[in-house]
């Protein structure tokens, strides 16, 4: 792992710990989650709208970050679903111990 790569999923991280505490303060039983962008780049404030089981869905796997199409960075993650709202990347190989490491819900 590089220190490029491990800064990039440090920002990932951050990110998806913040989208942690927006689903635990959000009415679980009404409408969308707003919720901000996964991606690498840590200038991105970026919203994405998930319903609460398709961020459940992502969240089951520690690999997994929801972002803003366009967001993805290739040489880092592959994205393993696109949708008009949010793409779905998994971490490349040499990040996943600290992805899972990291991970809000173990
Ligand atoms: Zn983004």
């Amino acid at each position: 792992m590089t220190p490029r790569e491990e800064r990039l999923a440090e920002n990932e991280i951050l990110f998806r710990q913040v989208n942690e505490r927006i689903v635990e303060l959000t009415d679980r039983w009404g409408g969308n989650l707003d919720l901000v962008c996964e991606c690498a780049n840590d200038q991105c404030t970026s919203r994405i709208e998930l319903k609460l089981d398709e961020y459940e869905r992502i969240r089951q796997n520690p690999r997994l970050f929801a972002l803003l199409p366009g967001h993805e960075i290739p040489g880092i993650e592959d994205v393993v679903e696109r949708t008009e709202r949010y793409v779905v990347v998994e971490k490349h190989a040499e990040t996943r111990d600290l992805v899972e490491s990291a991970d809000p819900r173990s």
